[in-house]
């Protein structure tokens, strides 16, 4: 094999071929994929969860993961937002001529390895190489299916009066170990990306709440964070939520890096970290089987669901209690603030 990717490679001919069973074979290994049948045969019982994103992350790699393992735990977190157990992957990669076949290694090992500890399988897959300049370096598609483990699926529609607002850790890494390592930012050399799978903690939530029909809402919030995904659950739900400022973890390192570059944490993504709304007598429970989990050890409840008050709030509306004392609208904003940070 090339050195790096040809053109050839994506043809559909002996050259692909070589790149199939050299590469993706040798890391994502399993019947139903070396089948190489035009679809893959699968199994699920009962009702399912199905989610489609496309990942152009640049720089390809990054303290804490890279688009190979973002391509998987993102993708494996949607299905798992809908109270799913993520099962099977469809893997489709557009490539640019010329990518070195080392820097295309590592992304598969990624992937395979991000599957591996998710359980999931990847299942079917395709590429494309189009010519130099045609896209940069490589962008990636999955799907995901997942079996539904829960008799009430969470939805951002769900979100009620009363319900209060659980984060499982802190916001914000994602977006800034992308933009620091784009900016060339020494003084943030600590900070990591958060990607990772939240499906287990999904499991504990759902295995632990009294009633299964108190998980209200489940969102990660990634691109456009915590502020974006609270205001599409408002106007979803038609609700106001309300969230105090100083209870929202922030790592000093984001902030700090954050001020450096005019950035609001709100506002940044991250990719591993999840919403989950319940009413309040089931709070202490679920904060619990968050904390339990490996990645929502600084789980915290950081505000509220309320009724739309004429006057003083709308329907759809996300308030922020600042720390000295006021209330400020938290909106939607109207762009994306960074561009390719997933
Ligand atoms: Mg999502």
């Amino acid at each position: 094999m090339s050195d790096t990717i040809l053109l050839d490679y994506g043809s559909g001919g002996k050259a692909s071929q070589r790149l199939i069973s050299q590469c993706f074979f040798k890391h994502f290994a399993n019947e139903t994929l070396e089948k190489m049948d035009d679809a893959a045969l699968l199994h699920v019982s009962g009702p399912i969860a199905m989610s489609t994103d496309s990942y152009t992350v640049t720089p390809l790699f990054f303290p804490g993961g890279s688009i190979g393992t973002l391509a998987v735990h993102g993708t494996v977190n949607d299905v798992a937002m809908l109270g799913a157990k993520p099962l099977y992957l469809s893997v489709g990669f557009i490539i640019e001529e010329g990518l070195p076949m080392q820097e295309l290694e590592r992304i598969v090992k990624d992937m395979a390895n991000a599957a591996k500890e998710a359980q999931v399988r990847i299942v079917t897959g395709d590429t494309k190489v189009v010519p130099k300049g045609m896209c940069d370096k490589i962008f990636i598609n999955t799907t995901g299916i997942g079996e539904i483990i829960t008799p009430h699926p969470p939805s951002g529609h769900r979100a009620a009066s009363g319900d209060v607002v659980i984060i499982s850790g802190a916001m914000g890494n994602h977006g800034l170990t992308i933009m620091a390592q784009r900016e060339g930012l020494s003084f943030v050399s600590d900070v990591m990306s958060d990607s990772a799978s939240l499906h287990g903690m999904v499991e504990n939530i759902l295995q632990n709440v009294t009633d299964k029909k108190s998980v209200h809402v489940l969102r990660d919030p990634t691109r456009g964070g915590l502020a974006t995904t609270l205001n599409e659950i408002a106007t979803q739900s038609k609700v106001t939520i309300i969230i105090d400022e100083k209870s929202i973890p922030i790592d000093e390192s984001v902030r700090n890096g954050c001020s450096f570059l005019g950035l609001d944490p709100l506002y940044l993504a991250n990719e591993g970290k999840l919403i989950c709304l319940v009413p309040e007598h089931e709070a202490e429970n679920v904060l619990k089987s968050m904390q339990a989990h490996s990645k929502g050890v600084h789980a915290t409840i950081i505000g509220k669901v309320v009724a739309p008050e004429e006057g003083k709030s709308r329907a759809g509306q996300v308030l922020l209690q600042t720390e000295i004392g006021g209330k400020r609208l938290l909106s939607m904003l109207e762009g994306d603030q960074l561009p390719r940070i997933c």
